[in-house]
């Protein structure tokens, strides 16, 4: 059995079980010449990118010539429904998209004055509240649209602008075509309450590079909107399109398109190289050189082949890492990518640095569209078996927000 020495018992630079020098080994990890005296460390920092945002709509602009309706649900998938809002609109978008009159209810705050629909309103629609702050609202079925007017009616603050919901072929939300009929009676009863504004869809193929895959969708809205014509609504705003089919596919744009994932730099169709708006940091919290043989984090999931440098940094599962993990799952430490060794634990994670040190207080850029090292967040998506979207929406409370 060989004897393992510690490195830090190495200082005298002879090796006590056979007292060889080993002062000189080639494959010991280097510190820098000067390393700093002292460590700045900063909490783990999720950076927007606005100009990247600003980037995106420009690029969404190219793709079409309907209004572009930016979406900014899920606190603007993560980085911020405010910051998203503003470099989107600046950047041209005309409308805005969100899940909540709440939180359209906060743009408004933030000084956004462009129209604003709301749709799934998760826990009910405020109608006064909508009202108060010009938010349309979309109807998914004869009993939400009933509540709506009913609400309105209490409210009697005036009549609000709904959308009419249709669904296009998902069954995840939307009026089915069986109930088109009795949706447009209770609008028309209903028209002191609302005036109908629009009529929306949703693509099933979210990520569909193919228009035959939409087809059925297309049609489907052409359908709905002919209904809604028909029953004497007029003029509509009829809208389909996610980022996918406004990337791929014109026959799904009709009047507006709803663009999200697109505003954060994730293409769903990958057929377009968007630029990432999400730069997230940490410090290297500790730094050691461990030797061969040394297993690493809970359950000594990982055990070192070799003598190499580790770095301990202060980002974990709490934080949105995803700790299910395929090898290679990395991080960028000074141009060098470091792969994650060990379990991902709550607070911190040990990327293996090989020959090098990395100093405490050294940043490691955990995802960003920066290039070399650095990873993308849809190699994350890949390393966690998912898609961009839940490593961008999944980034935790406690991580401090920057925009730049
Ligand atoms: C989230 C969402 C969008 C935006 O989809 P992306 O693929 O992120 O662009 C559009 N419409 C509806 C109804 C949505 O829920």
């Amino acid at each position: 059995m060989t004897t393992v020495l510690h490195p830090a018992l190495e200082t005298t630079g002879a090796d006590i079980t056979t007292g060889a020098d080993t002062s000189a080994s080639a494959t010991s990890p280097t510190t820098p010449a000067h390393p700093p005296t002292l460590s700045r460390l900063h909490a783990p920092t999720l950076t927007t990118l606005t100009d990247a945002v600003a980037a995106n709509v420009e690029r969404m602009r190219l793709a079409t010539d309907a209004t572009i309706m930016a979406v900014v649900k899920a606190d603007g998938y993560g980085l911020g429904a405010v910051p998203v809002a503003l470099a989107a609109v600046g950047a041209g978008a005309e409308w805005l998209g969100i899940t909540d009159v709440d939180d359209a209810a906060e743009l408004r705050a933030a000084g956004v004055d462009v129209p604003i629909l709301a749709w799934l309103n998760p826990s009910g629609v405020d109608a006064a509240r909508a009202l108060a702050h010009c938010v349309d609202v979309a109807a998914g079925s004869v009993d939400e649209l009933r509540q709506l007017i009913a609400d309105v009616s209490a409210a009697d603050a005036g009549r609000l602008r709904v959308h009419l919901h249709l669904d296009t072929g998902m069954a995840r939300g939307g009026a089915p075509v069986e109930d088109w009929a009795e949706l447009l009676r209770v609008a028309r009863a209903g028209s002191a309450q609302i005036d109908v504004v629009g009529v929306m869809g949703h693509l099933p193929g979210a990520d569909a590079a193919d228009p035959s895959v939409n087809a059925p969708a297309v049609l489907r809205m052409r359908q709905g909107r002919d209904a809604v014509l028909r029953a004497g609504f007029g003029p509509l705003i009829v809208h389909l399109a996610a980022t996918s089919g406004t990337l791929t596919d014109p026959a799904t744009h009709f009047d507006l398109v709803r663009v999200g994932a697109g505003l954060v730099g994730i293409d769903p169709s990958e057929t377009v190289a968007l630029q990432g708006a999400a730069r997230l940091t940490a410090s290297v919290v500790h730094s050691s050189v461990v030797p061969a043989g040394t297993s690493i984090g809970y359950c000594g999931t990982h055990v070192t082949q070799r003598q190499t440098g580790i770095a301990v940094i202060g980002v974990g599962y709490a934080d949105g890492i995803p700790r299910e993990l395929l090898p290679g799952a990395a991080v960028e430490i000074d141009g060098v990518r470091c792969e994650i060794v060990g379990r991902v634990s709550m607070d911190q994670i040990v990327v293996d640095t090989g020959e090098r040190r990395m100093p405490r207080g050294s940043t490691a850029v955990v995802f960003g569209p920066d290039g070399g090292a650095v990873p993308r967040i849809q190699e994350w998506a890949r390393w966690a078996g998912s898609i961009p979207h839940t490593i961008v929406t999944g980034i935790g409370p406690r991580v401090e927000r920057r925009t730049a």
